[in-house]
């Protein structure tokens, strides 16, 4: 039973931030850890949780808010993983569509539920409690596992609990998908993948990186999941685009905190195309290596202040949000986030991109149409393209291997997560298209339940979500 008062005695409060000076001389998290326990507090134990519905995972949120209210982490420690492998890296970077579901959110700020769930991990690691959970019953049966990002993870993890002999192959150097090479330290520290891997490794799962198998290599397992994620990015094919200087934001990011990184924004105008998360993550890093200006261009107007009437209560809001890098942009006065605008082309000298071109766009029956009047020029010696991601890779394994893709460019898969080639499982965003960690270990969870019902006939693992569920908008 929840504290029936906590939400009229406590307003929502949100974990504290670095300062913007500091953290702008690091790469280390922004978000710094507190007391949650009145925020939990705030939690009402509504008769329909409408939390749970906007968590992919099915999260029991209600449940764990109140034992942490309670004082009682080692309960909450375990109700969180009952539906989620990895709470530390949906408690740090998910958008949190269960606080846009919150009861709360009707007339009043949700409860900040990725806060609490942030501090249940860290307590729990901190406590020693992330012990291996080695499996009492070996199954004799081998399964592979092509990618190691969170879906991925969390369907070997599953799958090696259930007493199958997991290996995971990647191509990349060290496990961890985009949680390592795309999301920015500042957000996601890799020490925080490194010390889950190392319960992965002691459970008994096996790392094989560095390795693209081949599908004579998958014959040996009984069988594979391909968690190959959605790298192919989306072009911008406008003139002057083949200038060199401009680059896709994977291309930039991939490797971004190093010394020896291969694009580095110091000293350079920099001009980010697209204003969702990816480009968000580019505007975050150039200020954290130095560049003398940083622009981020949106296509889409400014978000509204309040949730927009097309995003209405339980759905996942559209609204104006403030990222910890645009809270930096506003202390930095070379930076600047342009809403409504249009790149037209670029031009350069000596083959490398100077200027970029463009124009304000309004949108008249559904279509960006260039304002008169509008057109401008800026200075950009690094442009950044982040327009999203296409859908999976068509060739290299896939092809091998033979599995179909939709017209979406996604690797098409039945309710159980196979493919049109047996024994070969989708998982994630190959299959789902581009999207979110929590979307992401929802389907290795799912898969990995779905892969253990062929092969034993029947299963213990949970199930949260089928493909092409996507309850509240997200
Ligand atoms: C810059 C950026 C920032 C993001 N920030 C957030 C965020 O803050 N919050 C959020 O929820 N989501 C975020 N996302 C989205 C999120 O990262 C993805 O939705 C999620 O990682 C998808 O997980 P996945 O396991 O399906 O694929 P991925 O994480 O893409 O992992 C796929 C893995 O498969 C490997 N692989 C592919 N082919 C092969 C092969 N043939 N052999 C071996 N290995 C192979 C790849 O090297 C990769 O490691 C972000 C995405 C980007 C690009
Ligand atoms: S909807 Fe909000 S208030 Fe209700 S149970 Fe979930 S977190 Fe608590």
């Amino acid at each position: 039973m929840a504290d029936p008062h906590g939400f009229q005695k406590y307003p929502r409060t949100e974990l504290p931030h670095r300062p913007v000076p500091l953290r702008l001389m690091d790469w280390q998290e922004v978000t710094e850890l507190g007391d949650v326990t009145q925020q939990a507090a705030r939690c009402m134990d509504c008769g329909v949780p409408f939390c749970h519905s906007g968590c992919p995972l099915g999260n029991i949120i209600p449940e764990w808010n109140d034992l942490v209210r309670q004082g009682r982490w080692r309960e909450a420690w375990d109700r969180l993983h009952a539906t989620n492998n990895f709470p530390e890296f949906t408690g740090r970077v998910c958008p949190a569509p269960c606080e846009g579901a919150c009861v709360l959110a009707i007339n009043d700020d949700a409860v900040a539920i990725k806060d609490v769930e942030v501090a249940i991990a860290e307590h729990g690691f901190a406590a020693g409690w992330a012990e291996p959970v080695v499996p009492s019953l070996r199954t004799g049966m081998r399964v592979a596992v092509v990618g190691s990002g969170p879906a991925g993870l969390a369907a070997a993890q599953q799958l090696t609990r259930a007493g199958h002999d997991v290996v995971v192959f990647e191509r990349d150097d060290a496990p961890g998908g985009l949680m390592r090479y795309g999301v920015p330290e500042y957000k996601l520290e890799d020490r925080f993948l490194d010390r889950r891997l190392e319960q992965m490794r002691a459970e008994g799962t096996r790392f094989e990186c560095g390795v693209s198998p081949s599908a004579a290599d998958l014959a040996l397992f009984d069988a594979t999941v391909l968690a190959t994620g959605t790298p192919i990015a989306r072009e911008l094919p406008v003139p002057g685009r083949e200038l060199s200087g401009i680059h896709q934001a994977m291309e930039y990011l991939h490797g971004a905190e190093s010394a020896s990184r291969a694009i580095d924004a110091r000293g350079k105008n920099v001009v980010i195309i697209g204003g969702g998360d990816t480009g968000t993550d580019c505007f975050g890093t150039a200020m954290r290596q130095g560049a003398a200006s940083v622009t981020q261009f949106d296509i889409r107007p400014r978000a509204p202040k309040t949730r927009a009437a097309s995003t209405p209560w339980p759905m996942y809001p559209l609204v104006w949000r403030l990222a910890t890098a645009h809270e930096e942009g506003e202390y930095v006065e070379t930076s600047e986030r342009r809403f409504s605008v249009n790149t037209v082309s670029f031009s350069g000298v000596d083959g490398a991109v100077s200027t970029i071109h463009g124009n304000e766009v309004s949108v008249v029956e559904g279509r960006r149409v260039p304002q008169r009047g509008t057109d401008f020029e800026i200075d950009a010696d690094l442009v950044l393209i982040a327009l999203g991601f296409s859908g999976a890779e068509q060739g290299g394994l896939h092809a091998e291997l033979g599995v179909e893709f939709d017209d979406r460019g996604r690797i098409v898969r039945d309710s159980q997560y196979r493919s049109t080639v047996p024994g070969v499982y989708v998982t994630g965003d190959n299959g789902r298209g581009q999207s979110l960690i929590v979307w992401a270990i929802a389907e290795g969870r799912a898969a990995a339940a779905a892969v253990d019902a062929d092969l034993m006939g029947e299963t213990a693992l949970p199930v949260a979500v089928a493909p092409g569920d996507a309850p509240m908008g997200v």
